[in-house]
């Protein structure tokens, strides 16, 4: 496993986040501590460390994220990832049902090192440029789903990362550009592990989820706007108890994504309360939840 050399200031991966030598594996990234960024970036070869901005303006870029990918796709170099491990969560705390629950977040490097690379595959992507942001960012965390499950064997890691999205998105709203719930839903509900890790190409995931560019896999911007509208309405701050029929064909859909994550924070029965006074879900979404840890 990585872990340990995730520790040291540099390292080569291939983009299946193995550490390797990068003179026979390809393609491949650079994985960079910002604390020690200068030194690492000049292992980069002279062509392509002259074409990057330095070690400073790639920190200004970074701003107070835990981590950035920065595609750059020149020979087998598909890019760099800068890690500020010491921002990464440890835990998540939110507040439901008037009380404050607690999340662990163990791995969080790992998992986030994952995230990173799968921003380097899907910008090597052809066509990559027609996604949006969000887009972006739901692929990079599907592609964590899959590498954690090929790395791991089962979808803990997946599940994590549901997890911290959705409790991001109840703490603030503004989370809605990296909520990637609804993709990671379906994928944790179409496949098990085992048929995901037939899956050798992580492409073949995209294509069988309905993920190309303009596929039926999205949801419309308009249909995540209600989501997150709904969501604000029901568990932000200060929120009140909403009128029943407000955004009321969003509320089986949000109830099945949220489920999961309510459960693992309070419990089956706790969850269920909460659903019922909201009126959200369906029976569908408490039982993939429930079997959240079957292979
Ligand atoms: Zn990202």
């Amino acid at each position: 496993m990585l872990s340990a050399g995730l520790l040291i200031s540099s390292l080569w991966v291939n983009l299946q986040g193995q550490a390797i030598d990068p003179q026979v594996d390809t393609p491949v990234a650079l994985v960079c501590q910002v604390s020690a960024l200068a030194p690492c970036l000049t292992l980069l070869p002279p062509a392509v460390y002259t074409s990057l901005p330095n070690a400073d303006r790639l920190l200004v870029s970074l701003g107070r994220r835990g981590a950035m990918a920065v595609p750059i796709q020149s020979g087998s170099i598909a890019g760099l990832v800068l890690m500020a491990p010491e921002r990464l969560p440890a835990q998540i705390q939110t507040i439901v049902g008037g009380h404050s629950h607690r999340l662990e977040l163990p791995r969080q490097q790992q998992l986030t090192l994952w995230h990173e690379l799968g921003h380097l595959h899907i910008s090597s992507l052809p066509g990559s440029t027609a996604y949006s942001a969000w887009q972006h960012e739901v692929l990079a965390d599907l592609y964590l789903l899959w590498l954690a499950a090929r790395n791991e064997g089962d979808f803990q890691g997946g599940w994590q990362q549901y997890h911290r999205r959705n409790l991001q998105l109840l703490n603030d709203i503004g989370h809605l550009s990296h909520w990637s719930v609804p993709v990671l839903f379906t994928a944790l509900k179409t496949f098990t592990v085992r048929q995901l890790l037939a899956m050798s190409d992580f492409n073949d995931l995209i294509a069988q989820l309905a993920l190309l560019p303009g596929g039926s896999g999205w949801p419309e911007p308009d249909e995540l706007k209600e989501y997150a509208s709904l969501t604000k309405r029901l568990f932000g701050a200060g929120s009140v108890q909403a009128l029943p029929g407000y955004l009321y064909w969003r509320r089986e859909r949000l109830g099945d994504w949220l489920v999961p994550s309510l459960q693992e924070l309070m419990g089956e029965q706790g969850a269920a309360q909460l659903m019922k006074e909201h009126a959200l879900g369906s029976e569908n979404g408490a039982s993939v939840g429930a079997q959240r840890n079957i292979r």
